[in-house]
């Protein structure tokens, strides 16, 4: 698989720590269990962590005196996530098996495994629900402002034009698309932030399927895309 787009550094510091939200963190473990790179970023990045947080400890331990310069925020965070529970997602679990779990019934190598947990292993399995001619959805699950779902999209045709409150991660599992970020095919992922505003279009001969978490409604820029928001629920 030739993967071209990845995750952003903020969004890989963001999935160790624990903060992101469930939908969003299985994009992320889904990515990482066939991306190498990204994978390899993951460990770089949790090394860090436990370097500074040992590097905090033992200054402390060795001279309670001395004026140590951390960053008040930085502290907070490591604290923060002492304190919290694991994450429903975790590295440990999502690097498991490492590969698409061929062992499930129906896999087609296709879905990550850490997705197969939810979906089973066949994309042509899914229960897809009709959203209009040419688009269809299938909702992993709910969140309190986000949401996680696949959605399945027919060539030619493109999604409304819009923004972002917050963050957008998509995974492409079968297919590709072009927007104004650049061309998507299966494995790539798209880390989007609240400064970007596009129109994804289908370009191949093939429907173009992937896993997209948001943690915020998105902001049609449309008339037509804020009218039928409320019954995509984007
Ligand atoms: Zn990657």
């Amino acid at each position: 698989m030739n993967i071209n787009h990845h995750l952003d550094e903020a969004t890989l510091f963001s999935y160790v720590a624990g903060s992101l939200s469930q939908g969003m963190a299985l994009v992320v473990a889904s990515h990482i269990s066939i991306c190498d790179s990204c994978r390899e970023r993951v460990f770089e990045t949790e090394a860090i962590g436990g370097a500074l947080l040992n590097e905090m400890v033992s200054d402390n331990s060795s001279d309670s005196s001395a004026s140590v310069k951390v960053d008040e925020t930085a502290l907070e965070q490591v604290l923060a996530c002492l304190d919290e529970e694991e994450p429903t997602i975790s590295l440990d679990s999502s690097l498991s098996d490492g590969e698409p779990d061929a062992c499930s019934p129906g896999n087609t190598g296709e879905v990550p495994a850490p997705l197969s947990d939810y979906i089973g292993g066949s994309l042509d399995a899914v229960q897809w629900k009709r959203l209009s001619p040419g688009f269809y959805y299938f909702d992993v699950f709910k969140e309190q402002r986000g949401i996680c779902r696949l959605l399945k999209v027919a060539p030619g045709k493109s999604i409304l034009p819009h923004g972002h409150h917050g963050n957008e991660l998509t995974l492409l599992l079968r297919g590709s698309y072009a927007d104004e970020v650049g061309r998507f095919a299966q494995g790539d992922v798209a880390d989007l932030d609240d400064q970007i505003e596009h129109q994804p279009l289908v370009d191949g001969n093939e429907d173009c399927i992937c896993l997209v978490a948001t943690d915020s409604p998105l902001r049609f820029t449309t008339l037509l895309g804020k009218v039928i928001q409320p019954i995509t629920r984007f």
